[in-house]
């Protein structure tokens, strides 16, 4: 039986980042797909270049930037001040919704100042609000007006499940959180920055920056179209789709309840839920709106929650947008019949006049949003510590059950990989 030291799981960023900054080059990379990448892959149609949704980069560690960078010198890699909005009736405010009620028409506007107000205010409320899960986090730290307009319909078309089913924490630092200070000091000077106020992105698509990552792995140690299938934990020997490997220590970016089921560990199923998403990536023969990278869709009678424009990153001369839709993890996904209904939402909303498709691609990511719940953070960490203690590590977003960014699961597999020594 081959045998490996640290035998990694899935050739996404963050275990193409293992492997980048393994010490130790005694290792496999086992991909099942036929490319590396993971969900950061580009696809080049037609002259369009498209991510398997926009995949945009929002460094705040300068070091993982200049290391992914210097790894791309033929690259031209624009930094750019977003510019995102919420579609709310017909008009366009600045994204954070809750930090621009301000934009709304004058009696929206009282109407969220004063649920707001008595939301948040010591004494206001006749007792504190309840902030045991998501649905409640938003109610009571916003108040009705701001949660029903956009927060709880926005969120529910993304997660396509209950928020109250979700942790309070659910969405961590990507939630813009505002209190009424920030509210109202905003509606004189506008401060919308957020944790991706600014991105970068590569001429070339996400795939890029996947690209810059594999320069450091031998592609001698990544074996494409081979599935982990199973784990026995014992003997530390892994079956692929392939072959049997011995291990001394697995780090594995699979989703999480699927790694347990590979190791016979998944005990409850249900703990375990999320989303799909759609994405449609859509070119046209000419330009459309300008000066915007994303908007946001609370409206429930369109089929998408958020669009966003990859022609206005490099000003190109047709407009290409991806469009996502958020599904069940066990909803019947009928694509034709949904582009139908994308063409018609975006004629409705204004984004497509007579503008003609000339080049389409689809992809649903599944899964795309894990639901964080207390159930899911309570058996992930205890589950975690057990496999551990066993030699397999996990890790990324999937691996993490969790809500991070590409820089995080850069950041994650390198403290993994010093921790492994
Ligand atoms: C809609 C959407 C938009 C996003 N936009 C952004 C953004 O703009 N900016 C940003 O920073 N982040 C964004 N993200 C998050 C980003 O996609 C992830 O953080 C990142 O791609 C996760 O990389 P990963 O390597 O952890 O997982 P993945 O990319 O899922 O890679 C895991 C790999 O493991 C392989 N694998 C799984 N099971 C097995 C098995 N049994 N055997 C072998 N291989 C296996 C898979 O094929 C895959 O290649 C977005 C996510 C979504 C869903």
């Amino acid at each position: 039986m081959e045998s490996v030291r640290t035998l990694i799981i899935g050739a996404g960023m963050s275990g193409l980042a293992t492997a980048a900054f393994l010490r130790d080059s005694d290792y496999l990379l086992l991909e099942r797909d036929s490319e590396i990448g993971g969900y950061c892959k580009t696809v080049k149609q037609d002259g369009f270049v498209w991510d398997y949704s926009g995949h945009f980069f929002h460094f705040k560690h300068r070091e993982i930037a200049d290391f992914l960078h210097s790894r791309m010198p033929a690259q031209s890699i624009r930094t750019v001040e977003k510019r995102s909005f919420i579609e709310y009736r017909g008009e366009l405010i600045d994204f954070p919704f809750q930090k621009n009620i301000h934009q709304l028409p004058k009696e929206e506007l009282v109407e969220c100042l004063v649920d707001l107000y008595f939301a948040r205010m010591p004494g206001a409320a006749a007792s504190p609000l309840p902030e045991s899960n998501f649905e409640e986090m938003l109610y009571a730290r916003f108040g009705r007006g701001i949660a029903e307009k956009f927060l709880i319909p926005y969120n529910e078309k993304l997660y396509a499940c209950k928020l109250s089913s979700l942790d309070k924490d659910a969405m961590g630092r990507f939630f813009p959180h505002a209190d009424l200070t920030d509210i109202i000091r905003n509606m004189r000077t506008a401060d919308n920055a957020s944790y991706n106020a600014t991105f970068s992105y590569p001429e070339g698509g996400a795939v890029e920056y996947v690209k810059a990552l594999a320069s450091e792995v031998k592609s001698s140690q990544i074996a494409l179209d081979e599935r982990l299938e199973s784990i026995d934990l014992e003997s530390k020997v892994a079956t692929t789709s392939r072959r049997k490997l011995r291990y001394e220590r697995l780090v594995s970016s699979a989703p999480f309840n699927r790694l347990l089921a590979a190791a016979g560990k998944l005990e409850d199923p249900s703990v375990w839920s999320w989303n799909k998403v759609l994405v449609f990536n859509l070119g046209f023969d000419r330009k459309g709106p300008e000066r915007v990278n994303w908007i946001y869709y609370p409206d429930r009678s369109l089929c998408f929650y958020r669009i966003g424009f990859y022609d206005n990153i490099f000003d190109t001369d047709r407009m290409s947008l991806y469009v996502e839709i958020g599904y069940p993890a066990d909803g019947e996904v009928d694509v034709d019949a949904m582009l139908v209904r994308t063409l018609e939402g975006l004629k409705q909303v204004g984004v497509v006049g007579d503008h003609q498709l000339v080049s389409h691609h689809s992809i649903v990511l599944d899964p795309a949003y894990v639901h964080i719940t207390q159930r899911s953070m309570r058996e992930h960490a205890r589950l975690k510590g057990e496999l551990e203690q066993r030699g397999v590590y996990t890790l990324g977003r999937y691996g993490g059950w969790t809500y991070c960014s590409i820089e995080d699961n850069v950041l994650e597999a390198r403290a993994l990989t010093e921790r492994l020594g």
